[in-house]
């Protein structure tokens, strides 16, 4: 008989509900324009590099030994950011942190959720939720975003989340997390709060997590979760150092909440998750945040302009409060994807019929995206 084989085995022994999936997986493609995963387009400038080598260099000697396991500095410096970004104070006790805020949201979906538990997102949102929720062995519940009376092009009623709507899922649902993402991931609009306060209270026995991954670059007036914590013990805001501070490939997400909900984060970690390397590089950045998002401005202001000059080329584009912006009217958006990759700017394809998101990059990149598009018109109007 012929011999097994590996993809044998594998299908016979992998988890079942893990079979026949497909893993997260946006393109790495070598593009002159990578405008597909919402990075920072900038590199780290030069002194927070230098600043950064000599840091790493500093532990070198000492790679003998794990790294501090309770983060201790870098919880200081995370504390401190967000003191001084919200205005409310939030304590070293209050913070933690994990490689991508990918790994913080798994945290605490292995500890609040797990076999028989659900949790509550509303789609079109940032795709990794259901993900990580499924990889803990938790149910996901597909909640409904939008307005019933929402047409056609007006992808704002569509992609919104009115607040009784949205409570009522999160009470006839009761589950033990719910996601918010503020601004929502790929739609790029920002929550009004009265959401999140109503969603907390609608779901009594969950773990309510606002994911604020582009909070930095959100539009003037846009309050940040932050400001909801003093007295919600069961609110979770969780942030990131790879968008506006430039940090992708350093792996570094963390969240804000209360300091008991946190010490339970502990159950689920492994030990020393974060290397010496990585607190270094992250205390180091944080140490320079005004540097560092000294870029903030200027993506926003590509961001605006993608959004302002769509319609002219007959496309639709939807407001945003992120470092991406959603355009739709799009007839073929698969189509359409494989046109810009020809004129090498690789967009991301969210899976929505009809719409494409785009990474506000440099001027340039930006003007390459938008001449690409005025060579293949829209038919919006
Ligand atoms: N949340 C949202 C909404 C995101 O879009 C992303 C990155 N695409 C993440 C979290 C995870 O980012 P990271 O793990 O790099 O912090």
């Amino acid at each position: 008989s012929a011999p097994v084989t590996g993809e044998d085995e594998v299908r016979r022994l992998l988890r079942e509900d893990l079979r026949g999936g497909t893993a997260y997986g946006a393109p790495q493609l070598e593009v002159a324009h990578a405008l597909n995963t919402n990075e920072n387009a900038y590199p780290v400038p030069d002194e927070v590099a230098e600043a950064i080598t000599t840091a790493v260099a500093a532990e070198t000697r000492g790679l003998n030994r794990y790294p501090d396991r309770e983060f201790t500095a870098l919880r200081e410096a995370l504390a401190a950011y967000l003191t001084h970004a919200s205005g409310v104070t939030i304590t070293p006790e209050q913070t933690w942190a994990g490689n991508g805020s990918n790994e913080v949201l798994l945290h605490l979906v292995q500890a609040f959720g797990g076999p028989g538990r659900t949790a509550l997102g509303f789609t079109p949102s940032y795709s990794m939720h259901p993900i990580i929720t499924r990889t803990a062995d938790t149910t996901w519940i597909d909640g409904l975003r939008g307005r019933e009376s929402a047409g056609e092009g007006d992808a704002g009623a569509r992609f919104d989340l009115p607040v009784e709507a949205t409570a009522a899922q999160a009470r006839e649902h009761d589950p033990s997390l719910v996601f918010l993402c503020s601004p929502n991931n790929p739609t790029g609009t920002a929550l009004d709060l009265d959401v999140v306060r109503a969603v907390y209270d609608a779901a009594q026995n969950a773990i309510v997590v606002v994911d604020e991954a582009y909070a930095e670059f959100a539009r003037p007036g846009t309050p940040s979760a932050l400001t909801l914590l003093e007295g919600r013990p069961r609110l979770v805001v969780t942030r990131t150092l790879s968008k506006a501070f430039a940090l992708a490939g350093g792996r570094l997400g963390y969240l804000a909440a209360d300091p008991a909900l946190v010490d339970a984060l502990r159950l689920v970690r492994m030990p020393y998750h974060l290397s010496s390397v990585t607190q270094a590089v992250a205390t180091t950045v944080l140490g320079h945040a005004d540097v560092m998002l000294g870029t903030v401005e200027a993506i926003k202001t590509q961001r605006d302009r993608i959004v302002d000059e769509l319609p002219a080329l007959g496309y639709e584009s939807v407001p945003s409060d992120a470092n991406f912006v959603l355009f739709g009217g799009i007839e073929d958006a698969p189509a359409l994807w494989r046109v810009l990759l020809e004129e090498g700017v690789l967009v991301r394809d969210v899976g929505l019929p009809g719409y494409l998101r785009v990474t506000a990059g440099t001027p340039a990149e930006v003007d390459a995206f938008l001449a690409a598009l005025a060579r293949h018109p829209g038919t919006a109007s």
